[in-house]
């Protein structure tokens, strides 16, 4: 018998998509961490849109406010306008999160996506040093347009586009060789002209690598390429798409580290509400992007504004959410440990609310997620073979269904387990 599925998707809908996975329902609506399929089933959400919905799904305030915005004829789409939405969103996020910071950066309303964010970054990079090449890490992962392609370390991703950009160097992260190695290699890299390394406009990073199987950049590599990049005139950007808005613990992945970057790139959960918004914070003194340098049509969506400004009034306008996400860090990794025990050689990876388990091999980690799926959790996988199982339940879940999900990822472990 043919499924809706295989009628509907699988006919018309062409193959390409975010993970290799499809996952056999059709889903119809989603409160918090949990999902309903056409059939009812309940799922609970260990994806939460890649960190794209770091306050769970349809967060009843941000619904509120959209919805009063729509029955008001509030505007739809404002592209370089002066809003009343965009000014309310510019007026929370500097009062919640950038005074309290220290950061005097502008924000820079880019397209939508993650990717469009780091290609401002790129561009701003370039114009400000006068020079292109761009160094980023193994393992890394900046998104499909084709500069923030050349930036990212897995090779399947640019498998089907052909040749990337050139001018990017891409070297070890953090722990990739043993020790301080890592950092040394950079260094003398940087220093020696025999490396062919150009000097770089940006150093390009995640303080943990989402995509690339949750590798944790310590504070003292963090520091040390800080250093680097200003003794060399590169400017330091950080990817925060898929670690900020909390998912490491605080806003900002970098900020309990020690380093101020030049550029930050924010997407994914910065909406709040799954909207599509990205944006670059940059220093004053390098916002020097003329009109037109960096421009498109949907800069600034302003429903996104709307959840927005709730997002960071509701979240971050004092420390209790980052203490919420502290303590359900630990119920996760407490989890994942005993998972770990039934699993040969199994690791614990990541930080905060970014956590998984590398497994070891992409076959096992599929495996696991599949099984868990039939029991109603939704969860992917990452890492360089697709061999950490990773957690990324959105930062609200209450502890019970954090639990839950636990305990059905125990299930699959053990009944997979090697
Ligand atoms: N940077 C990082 C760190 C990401 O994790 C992602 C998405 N996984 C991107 C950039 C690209 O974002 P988008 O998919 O919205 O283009």
């Amino acid at each position: 018998k043919t499924t809706e599925i295989e009628t509907i998707f699988s006919r018309r809908e062409s193959k390409v998509r975010s993970y290799c996975r499809t996952f056999d329902a059709i889903f119809t609506t989603a409160q918090g961490s949990e999902l309903w399929d056409t059939k009812g089933q309940r799922f609970i959400d260990f994806l939460a849109g890649c960190s794209a919905l770091n306050y769970g799904h349809n967060d009843p305030d941000m619904k509120a406010a959209l919805i009063e915005h729509i029955s008001g004829n509030g505007i739809t789409h404002g592209l370089d306008l002066h809003t009343q939405a965009k000014a309310d969103f510019i007026t929370a996020f500097e009062n919640c999160i950038l005074k309290s910071r220290n950061l005097d950066h502008k924000v820079m309303f880019t397209g939508p996506t993650g990717s469009n964010a780091v290609e401002a970054a790129l561009k701003i990079a370039r114009k400000v040093t006068g020079r292109s090449n761009v160094i980023a890490f193994t393992n890394g992962f900046h998104g499909m347009t084709l500069g923030a392609l050349a930036a990212t370390g897995n090779s399947y991703h640019r498998a089907g586009a052909g040749a990337t950009l050139s001018g990017i160097s891409r070297l070890p992260f953090d722990g990739y060789v043993n020790g301080a190695a890592s950092l040394e290699l950079l260094e003398r890299l940087l220093q020696d002209p025999s490396s062919g390394l150009d000097a770089p406009a940006a150093i390009l990073l995640e303080t943990v690598q989402g995509e690339g199987g949750l590798n944790v950049a310590s504070d003292h590599w963090l520091r040390g390429v800080a250093e680097l990049a200003r003794t060399h005139g590169a400017l330091l950007v950080i990817d925060d798409v898929q670690a900020g808005c909390g998912r490491t613990g605080p806003f900002f992945s970098f900020e309990e580290m020690g380093v101020s970057p030049d550029i930050v790139t924010l997407a994914k959960s910065i909406s709040g509400f799954g909207l599509p918004m990205g944006l670059v914070l940059v220093r004053p003194k390098h916002d020097i992007l003329g009109p037109a340098e960096h421009n498109g049509t949907f800069r600034g969506n302003t429903h996104a504004f709307v959840t927005a400004r709730i997002a960071i009034e509701k979240f971050w306008s004092n420390d209790s959410f980052q203490h919420d996400i502290n303590r359900r860090s630990q119920i996760v990794t407490t989890g994942l440990k005993r998972i770990a025990e039934t699993i040969p050689g199994a690791r614990l990876k990541g930080k905060g609310m970014m956590l998984g388990l590398d497994v070891g091999s992409g076959n096992i980690a599929s495996a696991i997620c599949r099984r868990a799926f039939k029991d109603g959790l939704i969860i992917e996988t990452s890492g360089a073979h697709d061999e950490v199982v990773k957690v990324l339940a959105p930062l609200t879940t209450p502890d019970t269904q954090i639990h839950e999900g636990l305990q059905i990822l125990l299930n699959a472990a053990q009944e997979i387990a090697p």
